[in-house]
């Protein structure tokens, strides 16, 4: 599929057309050009010794009468074979060279990095030239000389790449399961990296091909009676007044082959930078466990998910679900908030459904409906339609939302040109009138200034008025308030309750603190250990929690009645981490009311009662207290 498009945008580029026929014209040559002109380019005739450029003769004939034009075409395979040979010995040794530090820890990754930036440090030239000399002068130094001469350049560019990969949330989550340093390097760092390194590889074949043409024109490489390129230009150089175009048609052969390798490896880099790396799209094929099957296709419904699941990979290569097969559906125009501890898969949910879970994270669903249409069977380019106009994602961290370098307004108004089709103008007013629209005051001239100028509530009020810019039919907005004081964060939280009840926009409202998420939202799903466990009425939630979990949370909330002479009440251990999910229920090992039963089988999400459902085997009822042990509760 990713080949299939880049192959249909090379197809669409001239210049990357122009390469690719160059190249496959030089590689034919190097094939058949030793078969077919081999003899005739090596058999001297005195006779036409020296002659210029005729029908016959078309680049003339050195001293010993051979064919100068033959003796080019089959230069084409040695002149090739070396310069391919200098880009792999190049890429062989700058890249992993370039990844260690990525992985490495300590003294051993500055020494290596350390090492990197003196190479770099020198001429590459004089480099190649001190190989050649120590190795011998021949086709062989010049080979290894230009291999290792360009490897510092891709050893930089490489540790560049891996150091913007090894920062990764992933990457860090990897290291703390206990992945090896072999692992980290094969299965998080070179697969994100190989890509880019791989097209700036092509391009050091033609530097490479230039450098060896160089070094065989200085006499330090390929060496009579064997002849490359270079070699035919050296030659030819000496008879230029007699004959030019014995030097100049080896010349345009080093130029057509190094510009032919330059120009394919630009093009290639410049469509792979237009085409999303490792983006992972769900597959319908995937049946996540324990969860039910719902009605996906009710058109009351903005969005509705059926087997929701994320997984990751684990360091022995296992399937490590962050979100486990999760089935849950928001009505146009309804206020849902998601609650649990760190780590209960959450935010992963939301970015489950936005399509925004970065490699190695693989989506999968059974169905998910955004807007009444099926993901699964909506094209990239609809996808993106729908997801970018139907759904805006509120972020805690408003200036991860927001690029530091363009002014806000401009930012705003990127989204209704792209989304709407609105001229630029338009889009300013419209991103005015949304600024406004969030109570930012002089929003004309705010729309004018860079994030940095923003306070933090005013950041975040930005944040949603980008989503607004597509009026979309749910707004997520994932612990929109965490990074703000208390009085922001209830013009925040006031500012998504008046849109919903203004515009009729659904709000899913992820946040780790119940009490905020009762007061915003007319229902909540409780998750834990990747599953919802509770999905209630927010009203029948405070009063009458079903699920242990859901209770506990509640009975944590200090309350303005709240005893301050006594410890604030927590739930006893802590969320297990996705390598140590337990059998059967993964609350159990810090329920109180926990039997053989619970820890043997995982408790299905079913109905409790009308709009509520419950996982658990032994749901509660009445005002959540702290959570008694059942032996405790049977003689309260
Ligand atoms: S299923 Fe059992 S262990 Fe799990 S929450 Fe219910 S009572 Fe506790």
């Amino acid at each position: 599929m990713r080949l299939r498009r880049t192959a249909r945008r090379v197809a669409a580029n001239p210049v990357a057309i122009a390469a690719v026929f160059a190249l496959v014209v030089l590689v034919v040559l190097a094939i058949v050009a030793p078969m077919i002109w081999g003899e005739s380019a090596d058999q001297a005739d005195v006779l036409s010794a020296s002659q210029g450029a005729s029908g016959s003769h078309l680049f003339g004939t050195d001293q010993l009468g051979r064919d100068l034009f033959h003796r080019s075409l089959v230069a084409t395979r040695l002149s090739l074979l070396l310069a391919v040979s200098a880009g792999a010995i190049g890429m062989a040794i700058g890249i992993p060279l370039g990844i260690l530090p990525a992985v490495l820890g300590g003294r051993v990754r500055r020494f290596v990095a350390g090492f990197i930036s003196a190479a770099i440090a020198l001429p590459g030239l004089l480099l190649a030239l001190f190989v050649n000399t120590v190795i011998g002068v021949g086709a062989t130094g010049a080979v290894l000389g230009i291999g290792i001469a360009n490897a510092p350049t891709l050893a930089r560019l490489a540790q560049t790449l891996s150091a913007g990969i090894a920062t990764k949330d992933y990457v860090a989550a990897a290291r703390m399961l206990g992945a090896s340093r072999t692992q980290l390097l094969f299965r998080h760092v070179l697969p994100n990296v190989a890509e880019p390194l791989i097209l700036t590889g092509t391009m050091s074949v033609g530097w490479s091909l230039l450098e060896i043409s160089a070094l065989s024109f200085l006499g330090l490489g390929v060496r009579a009676p064997s002849y490359d390129w270079g070699e035919l230009l050296k030659e030819g150089l000496q008879g230029i007044y007699i004959n030019p175009m014995g030097a100049l048609g080896p010349g345009i052969f080093v130029v057509a082959g190094g510009l032919a390798f330059a120009l394919l490896g630009e093009s290639l880099t410049g469509l792979a930078q237009r085409i999303p790396f490792h983006r992972t799209r769900g597959r319908v094929s995937h049946q996540p466990t324990g969860s039910t099957t719902m009605d996906t296709t009710d058109p009351t419904h903005v969005l509705s998910a059926d087997g929701l699941s994320v997984r990751f990979t684990g360091a022995d290569g296992s399937s490590l679900a962050a979100v486990n097969g999760v089935s849950f559906a928001l009505r146009r125009g309804e206020t849902v908030g998601i609650v649990g501890e760190s780590g209960s898969g959450k935010s992963m949910t939301a970015l489950g459904i936005s399509q925004l879970v970065d490699f190695p994270g693989q989506v999968d669903w059974r169905e998910l409906r955004v807007d009444d249409v099926e993901l699964a069977t909506a094209s990239t380019a609809e996808q993106r339609r729908l997801l970018g106009r139907s759904l805006a994602l509120v972020s805690q961290d408003p200036m991860t939302a927001l690029n530091p370098v363009l002014r806000v307004g401009r930012q705003l108004a990127e989204v209704a040109q792209v989304h709407r089709g609105m001229s630029r103008r338009d889009a300013h007013a419209l991103a005015v009138d949304r600024l406004e629209h969030v109570q930012i005051t002089d929003p004309e001239r705010r729309a004018r200034q860079f994030p940095h100028e923003f306070s933090g509530g005013m950041r975040q009020r930005s944040v949603i008025a980008m989503g607004l810019m597509s009026e979309p039919k749910l707004i997520i907005a994932d612990e929109p308030t965490t990074a703000l004081d208390v009085t922001v964060q209830r013009e925040v939280l006031g500012l998504l309750s008046d849109l919903n009840v203004e515009s009729g926009t659904a709000i899913m409202l992820i946040s780790h603190d119940i009490a905020v998420v009762t007061n915003v939202c007319g229902r909540v799903l409780v998750m834990y250990g990747g599953r919802i466990v509770e999905d209630t009425p927010s009203n029948a939630l405070l009063s009458d929690a079903a699920h242990p979990y859901s209770r506990a949370l509640i009975a944590a909330v200090p309350t303005m009645t709240s005893d301050r002479d006594h410890d604030l009440a927590v739930i006893p251990g802590r969320p297990p981490t996705l390598e140590e999910m337990p059998p059967g229920c993964s609350f159990a090992p810090r329920c109180p009311l926990a039997d053989d039963h619970c820890r043997a089988e995982e408790p299905p999400l079913g109905a409790l009662a009308a709009s509520r459902r419950v996982a658990c085997w032994h749901p509660q009822s009445g005002t959540p207290l702290l959570p008694q042990r059942r032996g405790e509760e049977a003689t309260a």
